[in-house]
């Protein structure tokens, strides 16, 4: 393997300036010039130019062995996806105990505000985090200490996004920010300030939405955090196959979307179990029409699950 001097160098100036600042002052590594989708979902429409730069932070990240509870996340640790590793029932067949606050820092809530919509089914899908009510511009905080995996801008969903792994073994979503203020492999310690609250994506007023996953799968915040008070519920979570009831209805394994993007910004999808053309078409912000044009199909056309399939 070849590990390229720059980007080793830029990956340590940016955790040593990280320790030295306290993680609030990390805007070096540049903004990604990102492919802007749109999806159905509030989450997982990414795709991403430049990711030969990212592949290589992350492979300087694995080099450094940084990468929180990397043994419970397969050593995955992608800067584009929020739903990965892949999740099977076997994962959580046996209750997983997390000490949440065995690292110094404890627990810092990300915003006080008035709760304005909670985990569960919400119109016509799963709301997989909370809405916590706030005035754009607001301080939002990380929640452990961690490292961020993801800080992007999702047009569709969660408009400017962060994602933290943190090393009590979950992962925290703060979405529709106005401002991004970490970067991914950026160090935290709880209580960092990570970004701005505002009203970016699919979103309708200014709101943080806040989610606590686990093998790139939301459960609900309210078994961690007690949202009125601002302060974990229990120094121990248990989690097991009753925290996932809600994706059994998709069967006993939830497939990531899979999205490739070429270096000339063709885009792939492979077809999952429920993917529809329709479905498609509102995820990559196109039309059925145009999907079939590049594929060479009709709306009657069988696709299998597995195809691979051109979106734009
Ligand atoms: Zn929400």
């Amino acid at each position: 393997m070849i590990y390229k001097a720059k980007y080793i160098s830029i990956f340590l100036f940016a955790l040593l300036a990280n320790l030295h600042a306290g993680g609030q002052e990390l805007a070096m590594i540049g903004p990604d010039e990102e492919l802007i989708l749109t999806g159905e979902d509030e989450d997982l429409v990414d795709a991403e130019r430049g990711a030969s730069d990212t592949a290589m932070e992350e492979l300087d990240f694995h080099l450094f062995n940084l990468i929180p509870c990397a043994d419970l996340y397969d050593d995955v640790w992608d800067s584009m996806n929020v739903d990965v590793p892949e999740f099977s029932r076997n994962d959580v067949a046996e209750c997983i105990v997390l000490p949440l606050t065995d690292h110094d820092c404890g627990y810092v809530h990300p915003i006080h505000g008035r709760i304005t919509s909670d985990f569960g089914w919400r119109r016509y899908r799963w709301h997989k985090g909370i809405d916590i009510d706030l005035t754009t511009g607001d301080s939002v905080f990380a929640a452990f200490d961690g490292v961020v995996r993801i800080s992007k801008y999702n047009y569709g969903g969660f408009g400017n996004y962060v994602v933290i792994r943190h090393y009590n073994g979950v992962e925290t979503l703060y979405g529709h920010l106005s401002k991004r203020l970490v970067e991914p492999n950026t160090v935290v310690r709880a209580g960092d300030l990570i970004g701005l609250g505002g009203n970016t994506g699919r979103s309708t007023g200014s709101h943080l939405h806040f989610e606590v996953r686990f093998r790139g799968q939301a459960i609900d915040p309210n078994r961690v955090v007690n949202f009125e008070e601002g302060v974990l519920v229990s120094d121990t979570l248990d989690i097991d196959l009753e925290d996932f009831a809600y994706l059994f209805d998709r069967g006993w394994t939830y497939t990531p979307v899979k999205t490739e993007t070429t270096s000339d910004g063709k885009i792939y999808h492979t077809m999952r179990s429920g993917d529809t053309l329709w479905a498609l078409s509102r995820r990559y912000n196109t039309t059925v029409a145009q999907i079939c044009r590049l594929n060479g199909i009709s709306t009657r056309t069988t696709l299998r699950v597995g195809r691979v399939l051109r979106v734009r």
